[in-house]
């Protein structure tokens, strides 16, 4: 069983996690979150934007129309999700009241939440300490790397070095599975660059 230090204090991983989210949970509280889940030691770390109404719903990331795109993407490469970790940029659901029907709608990350998140974010990485990080859209890839002025439009597919924590990690940049709901022309794109996660993944396997 994998050990970390917090502090004084020796727990597992699983310990640590939670003791993260908790604190997390107090921080933002008064939110609907959803946590990360998935294998504690995995190659790939999966980073999403933040959760919507299906995620809540099931307290699972990537649960709803997105999530169906992701796994489609995954199977295809023969990823497993029981073999990733999967967690989000903002941990609680990012939702707007629609004045004219009363009922809430999911909504983009602002800057400040992106980077209120961000520390937690952070130890959470250095926690799980995976192979690879794939962010998935800009928001987790501006979370993770800090610049605001990256763009997944210019850097998809491009693996790209980023000390985390004191530490080195390959960051691999993909869209957001629910793009291609907006734009279907980037599912092929979405495939090439996954395929590439997946060699990249064996190489380090090797
Ligand atoms: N979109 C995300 O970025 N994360 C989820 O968990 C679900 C949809």
């Amino acid at each position: 069983m994998k050990l970390l230090y917090q502090g004084d204090i020796c727990m597992s991983m699983e310990e640590a996690l939670a003791q993260l989210y908790k604190e997390y949970e107090c921080r933002f509280a008064g939110n609907e979150f959803v946590f990360g889940c998935g294998c504690i030691k995995p190659r790939l770390l999966l980073i999403g934007e933040a959760p919507g109404r299906e995620e809540v719903k099931l307290s699972r990331p990537f649960s709803g129309a997105a999530g169906k795109n992701l796994d489609d993407l995954l199977e295809q490469v023969n990823i497993r999700r029981e073999d990733i970790y999967i967690t989000n940029a903002i941990k609680y659901r990012l939702s707007k009241t629609n004045p004219r029907t009363g009922r809430l709608s999911n909504r983009p990350a602002a800057r400040d939440e992106i980077l209120t998140s961000r520390p937690y974010l952070l130890r959470e990485i250095e926690m799980i300490q995976p192979d690879c990080i794939a962010t998935l859209g800009n928001v987790p890839l501006r979370a993770v790397t800090g610049r605001f002025s990256m763009n997944i439009g210019e850097c998809h597919g491009m693996p790209l070095r980023e000390v985390i924590q004191g530490r080195e990690y390959i960051i691999f940049p993909l869209y957001h599975p629910a793009s291609v709901i907006y734009n279907r022309d980037l599912l092929q794109t979405c495939r090439a660059d996954m395929l590439k996660l997946r060699s990249l993944i064996e190489s380090l396997e090797g």
